[in-house]
Order: C-alpha cells, then structure tokens, then sequence
C-alpha cells in the first residue's frame, strides 16, 4: 500500500513540522540566553513585535541577552553596578529598600558588595518587588544588535511591552517587560 504509505509519513513529517514550528522563535531574534522560564505570552507577542520591526525595517537580526534570572543571578548583576547606575535602574519609583541597604553596606564596609552579599540583602529584603526577570516577564535586549531602536520601541509598545532604554544608565540594553504577565515576589 505505497499511497497509504506516502500518507503516513507525510502525516508524521508534518506533525514534526508543526511542533517543530510551535518551538522555535521570530527568525530575527538571536537568544544569547535561555528562553525558560519565560511567560509564554511574553513569547507569542516578542515573536508578532519581532515580525513587524523586521518587515518594517529589513533588519535581520537582534540579540536577547537575558531573559528569566534567578535571584542569585541577580545579585551577581547587581554587584557589578555603581550605587548610582543601581539608583537608576531600580529607584524610578522610589529608593528601594535593598539599594539602601546595599549603600549602606558600601558605606560601613568602604567597598562594594559582592555576589554573595548582594544576595543575602536580597533575600532578606523587607519590601518585595525587584525586577520583571524574576518571573520571566521581561528580557533584555543588546541595543548594539538593534539597526532602528525607535522603531523597535513602537513595535514592542504595540505587542503589550513597556521598553525602557538602559543606555540612560550606561548599560548596552534594551529592556522590555510584558504588562500582561502577572508579577511575582520572588525570595531564592
Ligand atoms: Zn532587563
């Protein structure tokens, strides 16, 4: 039965085809990180944004270089930035508890924290919310990998992101967090 044959295999190559699609990402995103752990409706609308900027704009190729973070590989982040670059990046709303206390560590100790200190002020933390990472609601993106950060930006807005530009704290990304992804506190 070589018809009956030729119609299973082509049923098994296009179910492997299909999850094999269900997989993958926008052909334009290079992910220079793991993508577990990320909300899939994260996923789905970085791909559509993803889509647009490239029919827009012709380019090929931009990198993710962070996605989901543990709270470990957040202090380790935040060991390497300034009181200052920490103030900007987490104190838009507000002076956090923990960067108050990681200056005040700077200032008792006379030197800078490191990963495992951070850490610990981490997890100790009163006041619950750091970062979007923590709960794969946001990645960040290398903005030296972008041809057309503006128009990035309004196709992330369009696909439900919030996109803040890290270079203002002198930090090559791109930051773009979903405001559909409900926020977790995250304690390890
Ligand atoms: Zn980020």
């Amino acid at each position: 039965m070589p018809f009956l044959r030729a119609c299973l295999q082509s049923g098994l190559f296009l179910l492997l085809a299909g999850c094999c699609l269900m997989r993958s990402s926008s052909p334009i995103l290079v992910w220079n990180c793991s993508r577990d752990g990320l909300a899939p409706v994260l996923l789905r609308d970085l791909d559509a944004a993803m889509a647009d900027y490239a029919e827009a704009t012709g380019d090929e190729a931009v990198v993710v270089t962070s996605g989901r973070r543990t709270l470990r590989r957040q202090a380790e982040l935040m060991a390497d930035f300034s009181q200052d670059q920490l103030v900007g990046l987490y104190g838009r709303h507000g002076m956090p508890c923990y960067v108050q206390s990681i200056g005040e560590f700077r200032q008792r100790e006379g030197r800078d924290p490191n990963a495992d200190e951070v850490y610990e002020i981490l997890r100790t933390r009163e006041s619950g919310y750091i970062s979007d990472h923590l709960y794969g609601g946001a990645v960040d993106i290398a903005s030296s990998s972008v041809q057309n950060i503006a128009a990035l930006r309004t196709c992330l807005q369009e696909h439900g992101f919030r996109v803040l530009d890290e270079r203002d704290q002198g930090i090559a990304c791109l930051h773009a967090s979903h405001t559909g992804v409900p926020r977790l506190i995250a304690r390890d």
